[in-house]
């Protein structure tokens, strides 16, 4: 089994998945809205459009949440996979200042869904630490949330970080409950999702589109097409193909070692470092450290390469404690990697591809608020809220030269390694 379809930790604790319709019981239908894709941004535009009276039906080539959505790192906070320069370069400040804001619903409307009884499976953990590992200054909006690397040494054994900065507004949490609660809901909204329906060809007719999904002998007619495929984009969304490159990344999990990390990790928050090609952790539920890194835009690493890598990043900032794993045969239990969907800006592309289909995709590394803004916004524009999207349209759409592209991402990668190394090197 390769790394991208691997068993993650989040299956292995995951609650159980909704009852979703199968393939055989779907009729023509005559849907307001159809969706591909069962990712964040599909399933949530799903459950607005429901809840606003459309009929709408969500097609997914294998199950809900089994793409980015569901195994990914679990941290929620403001923002977007660009940065705010990159982002006010691009559109301008006051169209800026609007994708802030909606970055920052996007982690609200989150955190308020779990905060519900009925979530409580998402295990939401309150707070995020950023570390720098350079002694950069940080701006001013930060200052008050710092904190210096004596108190830093007291919640970290690692004395590679020189300051961090606390963001209590951010979060962390099981990615892949979130998501099947998310689908009950949807479907309690009126919703139809269907799991195991690869959509192979989307045709544009005179009433709408006609849907193919591979296996399935009835065409799925809809009004509108939403193309929510995120990193997994195939040769039926060819839209996706030429604005979005897949971006691979990889988390590996830790076997149970509670007592190790009570002297190393103390910190419960959500832990990443200021490194453009940097790593996140966080301590899970039941004692095991989740840990993320790296991105290749060619292939996929196998779990026992995973696994070595992981380790070997551990080490770099926890050396002790990795001999302290080694002695107690301690190892990195799961493995797996996923997909997320870059435009060359960094930003996602939301809004009309032609008429009545739209685009929904490239929430790259930093999906879990920025794709539920996003798709809120796509499905109060369909459901007559014609300024509902005026900030994404703003956003260009640059095309991404399929390999020559995917060479540009690794080397861009491989120099900010570099460019890192080098920074920590000489501060
Ligand atoms: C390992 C990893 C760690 C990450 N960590 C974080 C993090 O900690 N915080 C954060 O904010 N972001 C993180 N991200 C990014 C975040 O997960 C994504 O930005 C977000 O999940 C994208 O959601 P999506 O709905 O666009 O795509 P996805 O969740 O990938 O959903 C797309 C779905 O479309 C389906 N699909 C594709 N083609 C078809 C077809 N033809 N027919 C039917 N279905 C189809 C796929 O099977 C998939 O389920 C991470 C990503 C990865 C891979």
């Amino acid at each position: 089994m390769t790394a991208l379809r691997a068993r993650t930790w989040y299956d292995a604790t995951g609650i159980a998945p909704p009852d979703t319709t199968k393939i055989t019981s779907i009729t023509r239908g005559d849907y307001d809205v159809a969706i591909i894709g069962a990712g964040l941004a599909g399933l949530v535009s799903a459950l607005t459009l429901a809840q606003g009276g459309a009929r709408v039906i969500v097609l997914e080539t294998d199950r809900i949440g089994s793409g980015a959505s569901g195994r990914n790192g679990g941290f929620c906070s403001a923002g977007w996979a660009a940065g705010t320069e990159q982002i006010t370069q691009l559109v301008g400040p006051h169209v800026a200042k609007t994708l802030d804001a909606l970055a920052q619903h996007g982690v609200a409307w989150m955190r308020t869904r779990m905060e519900q009884s009925r979530y409580a499976a998402c295990d939401l953990v309150q707070g995020e630490l950023i570390l720098d590992l350079n002694g950069a200054t940080m701006d001013a909006a930060e200052q008050d949330r710092h904190i210096a690397q004596d108190e830093l040494r007291q919640m970290l054994s690692a004395r590679r970080y020189k300051s961090g900065v606390y963001t209590p507004s951010a979060f962390h949490f099981h990615p892949l409950n979130f998501m099947r609660l998310l689908a009950q809901d949807a479907l309690n909204a009126g919703a139809t999702i269907v799991e195991t329906a690869p959509v192979t060809r989307i045709d544009n007719t005179k009433h709408g589109f006609d849907i193919t999904v591979a296996g399935s002998p009835t065409q799925i007619k809809a009004r509108n097409v939403i193309t929510a495929t995120g990193g997994y984009m195939g040769h039926e969304t060819p839209f996706s193909r030429k604005h979005f490159l897949p971006i691979r990344t990889y988390i590996g999990v830790t076997d149970p070692m509670p007592e190790i990390l009570d002297e190393h990790i103390r910190c419960h928050w959500a832990i990443a470092d200021t490194r453009r090609a940097g790593n996140y952790y966080r301590r899970l539920p039941d004692g095991r450290l989740l840990w993320g890194m790296a991105i290749t835009a060619f292939g996929t690493l196998d779990t026992t390469r995973i696994r070595a890598m992981i380790l070997h990043d551990i080490k770099a900032m926890y050396p002790i404690m990795v001999a302290q794993m080694q002695s107690a045969q301690i190892g990195i239990d799961f493995a797996w990697a996923g997909n997320m969907a870059y435009a060359r800006h960094y930003m996602p592309i939301v809004g009309a591809i032609g008429q009545n289909h739209y685009s929904l995709a490239g929430f790259g590394g930093h999906g879990m608020n920025t794709a539920p803004a996003a798709a809120r916004a796509l499905a109060a524009h369909i459901l007559g809220d014609h300024d509902a999207l005026q900030a994404f349209q703003t956003i260009p759409r640059p095309r991404v030269f399929g390999r020559l592209g995917a060479f540009a991402a690794e080397a861009t990668y491989r120099y900010m390694r570099v460019r890192d190394a080098l920074s920590e090197r000489l501060s």
